[in-house]
């Protein structure tokens, strides 16, 4: 990756990353499930899956056979769509990819406007679905401005979890287990500052031993994600030019008014799922479309003008990366290494995914707003410069998983039951137990995997039937 040192934002606030995320709703397609399963996870095949996942939802469009009403994540159309969407998906099609309204039914492949994780032209998080209507609790208490600093081991069980607010650290001791979910970068630094992980990373840190899982920290994956940007000679896409101007400038008060316009666009309008070769059982690349100029994550200063950036990524690499610890002191940042494009097909595949992605951008749809292609430049037109610009450019599109693994194998942590191997009352609950990158984006199948992590709990006798009646 050129030596780079690259982002990877995490959303520190109630509802996690999801409370920062781009709010795109996919799942993925069912046989990525389905491999779950085959890999010794029993009840994590799609037809099991499927029903949490209508449960948890309340589709703006209603009930069908892939989706749920009544839920508490609002899933819907969203109010803002550039007119430049339109355009890509008439692109898309142009070159052989079928248009899409639904990628989370039968058929994952197509081009078209993403549904989004809102609720009425606003984010509905993970915290504004299930945290907030259930607030005042009696038997719930959240505790913010806190950093869990240790998970307690006492004989090979967790019974309780170490804090630090401001200066001052506290326990908390569990009655029943502790849940660790601090998503796929902090739950496995959290694990080894307790003890439990690879024997030699503790030992390099003199974190004394409470139980060894080599596998605590490895099998790091995510969509690593490349952008190519077009600058337009139309004004339709969101810019920098007087013209935009005056608009951004009206978009609060529509915004306060209506909950609609510029303010409730996700960025991310549309995308879709595409295969490089057509004898592919199923789509192998995604792509997200925003109608503007993006670049370093929105973190550069944008260039005055108009634009238009076609994201694509690899939705199954290969390479595996881990994380360690920089130092035994919890607030210390974990050390990410994600060795990206370290397997030859992902690169091999993500050159294929640029070029498709290439093809797109030169359909006729966009002819009538093309100007010229400006990253990359047309000087990049050769595989080796394009795996030069891919190593020198591309960046996470924020799908970290797959460090607290679940499975049965030598580096699994967690059992299917998500609990972690050799250690009683404690249970791994996030996005890190996914054995292997699902297809699309992960905030739905995170909150997918909390559904079925409830349902186990409440299943387990140690749950009194009070805690079922308000669950
Ligand atoms: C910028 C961005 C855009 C994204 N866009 C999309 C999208 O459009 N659609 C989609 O489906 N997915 C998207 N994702 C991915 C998705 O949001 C994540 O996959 C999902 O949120 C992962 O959930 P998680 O619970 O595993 O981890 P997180 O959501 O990261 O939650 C972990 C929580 O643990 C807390 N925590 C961590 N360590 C500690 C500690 N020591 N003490 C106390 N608290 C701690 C964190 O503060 C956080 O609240 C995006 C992610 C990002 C960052």
């Amino acid at each position: 990756m050129g030596n780079r040192r690259m982002y990877q934002p995490r959303g520190k606030v109630l509802g996690g990353s999801g409370s920062i995320n781009a709010m795109i709703y996919t799942r993925g397609v069912a046989s990525d499930y389905d491999e779950w399963e085959a890999l010794g996870n029993k009840g994590w095949g799609f037809k099991d899956l499927l029903p949490i996942f209508k449960r948890g939802q309340n589709q703006q469009r209603g009930g069908s056979e892939f989706h749920g009403e009544g839920g508490p994540l609002s899933v819907g159309d969203p109010r803002q769509v550039n007119k430049m969407c339109h355009v890509f998906a008439d692109a898309g099609e142009e070159i052989g990819i079928p248009k899409n309204d639904d990628f989370n039914a039968d058929g994952q492949e197509g081009v078209g406007v993403f549904q989004v994780t809102q609720e009425g032209g606003q984010r509905c998080s993970p915290s504004k679905a299930y945290l907030q209507p259930v607030r005042s609790r009696p038997n719930l208490t959240v505790i913010t401005k806190a950093l869990a600093s240790k998970i307690i081991i006492e004989d090979g069980r967790a019974v309780g979890v170490v804090y630090r607010q401001g200066k001052q650290e506290h326990r908390i001791m569990a009655a029943k287990e502790v849940v660790l979910s601090a998503g796929a970068i902090n739950s496995p630094q959290l694990l080894m500052l307790s003890g439990i992980g690879p024997k030699e990373e503790l030992s390099k840190h003199g974190i004394p031993l409470a139980h060894e899982l080599p596998g605590v920290g490895k099998n790091l994956q995510d969509h690593l994600d490349v952008i190519l940007i077009e600058k337009s000679s139309q004004k339709e896409s969101y810019g920098f030019s007087w013209q935009f101007g005056l608009k951004a400038l009206m978009a609060p008060f529509e915004y306060m008014k209506s909950k609609s316009g510029l303010l409730a666009s996700n960025a991310a309008e549309a995308g879709g799922f595409a295969k490089t070769d057509p004898s592919l059982d199923k789509p192998d690349v995604q792509f997200h479309f925003t109608p503007s100029w993006l670049r370093n994550h929105g973190l550069a200063i944008p260039e005055f003008g108009h634009c238009y950036s076609l994201h694509v990524c690899l939705l199954r690499p290969k390479s595996r990366g881990e994380i360690t610890l920089k130092d035994s002191n919890p607030k210390s940042k974990a050390k990410i290494r994600f060795n990206y494009l370290e397997h030859p097909d992902d690169v091999t595949g993500l050159i294929g995914a640029v070029k498709l992605a290439k093809k797109l951008l030169a359909a006729k749809a966009f002819d009538a707003y093309r100007e010229k292609s400006v990253h990359p430049g047309p000087e990049v037109d050769s595989d080796a410069k394009l795996e030069q610009f891919i190593r020198h450019h591309a960046e996470t599109i924020y799908h970290p998983v797959g460090t607290c693994k679940m499975g049965n194998d030598a580096l699994a942590v967690v059992d299917d039951q998500l609990r972690v191997h050799g250690v009683q009352g404690l249970r791994v609950v996030d996005a890190s137990i996914m054995p292997t990158l699902i297809g699309g984006n992960t905030n739905g199948p995170t909150m997918v995997i909390a559904g079925k992590a409830a349902d186990m709990m409440l299943s387990t006798e140690v749950v009194s039937e009070e805690a079922k009646a308000t669950a």
